[in-house]
């Protein structure tokens, strides 16, 4: 199929639905190109991967998708990024609904000096109005989706800066889908933890992907290797390559993608 003549989602592929659709994209800061006309689908339900070496991109077109820089001095970009059947940089500006449907998590768990419960609460009290017995459902709810509930459930109230850095990740994760995004923006969520907290995140990322459509940054290969189902290889802001996980770790069709797996070198 012709990625260029895509202009609407529910298109059926081997992957699946497509949630978000990209298509033709640049962006430039400046005079300086860092996105390159790319194209690109990513899938509803599954763990969409985007791998390369350090500033190829992959943060800058991670926060396009939800507009967070949106504000950046000097930044412009051409092209569309599709989901709901809209361009979000024709939709207006009303961000917060974007924001509500994609929401994000960053690399360093970003806790506010706020209780446990305040953080998981944060967003949707902007949404709506709640009591203190649905902010204690909220909280409960999506502290088990992310199972941190048994290790804070005695203490909602103490500082979420009393937390584990692992144990933040996960509570940033919770703040995250409690608003009931559609799609979770993962920036390196793990480059900051342990192993077993690193462990603990990959598989709360495979659990949440039944409910949500994840789109992942990592430049961890086993990592991307362990959980994603469709990999896009970046290289100094063009797609190398993009595909089923299964297909491009084990029959890369481009040099420069198998020199990437198998070196972590990139020759682009
Ligand atoms: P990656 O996440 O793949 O490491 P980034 O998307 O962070 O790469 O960066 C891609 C390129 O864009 C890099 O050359 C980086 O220096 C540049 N860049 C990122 N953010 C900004 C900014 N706010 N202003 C200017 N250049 C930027
Ligand atoms: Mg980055």
């Amino acid at each position: 199929m012709d990625i260029q003549t895509i202009t609407h989602k529910n298109i059926q592929t081997d992957l699946g639905t497509v949630e978000i659709s990209i298509s033709n994209f640049s962006l430039a800061f400046h005079a300086t190109k860092i996105l390159k006309d790319i194209s690109v689908h990513f899938y509803k339900n599954k763990v969409n991967t985007l791998i390369g070496p350090s500033g190829s991109g992959k943060s800058t077109l991670l926060r396009c998708m939800n507009r967070i820089n949106n504000t950046t001095e000097g930044i412009t970009t051409k092209g569309a990024i599709l989901f709901n059947s809209k361009d979000i940089f024709k939709d207006n500006n009303d961000l917060s609904y974007l924001r509500k449907d994609i929401g994000m998590v960053f690399q360093r768990p970003c806790v506010f000096p706020k209780s446990i419960l305040e953080n998981v609460v944060f967003g949707i009290q902007h949404l709506k109005k709640l009591s203190k017995t649905d902010k204690l459902k909220i909280a409960e709810k999506h502290l088990k989706a992310v199972s941190l509930w048994n290790e804070v459930s005695d203490r909602l109230n103490e500082p979420a800066s009393s937390l584990s850095i692992g144990q933040q990740q996960r509570l940033c994760i919770a703040r995250a889908i409690a608003i009931e995004p559609k799609v979770i923006l993962m920036d390196e969520p793990t480059s900051s933890l342990d192993p077993i907290s690193s462990k603990t995140i990959e598989n709360l990322i495979q659990s949440l992907k039944k409910q949500y459509t994840i789109i992942l940054v990592t430049h961890n290969i086993s990592q991307a290797q362990r959980i994603s189902d469709q990999v896009t290889f970046i290289c100094e802001g063009n797609i190398i390559e993009t595909g089923s996980a299964e297909k491009l770790f084990n029959h890369p069709e481009k040099i420069q993608t198998k020199t990437y797996l198998s070196d972590n070198f990139c020759n682009c």
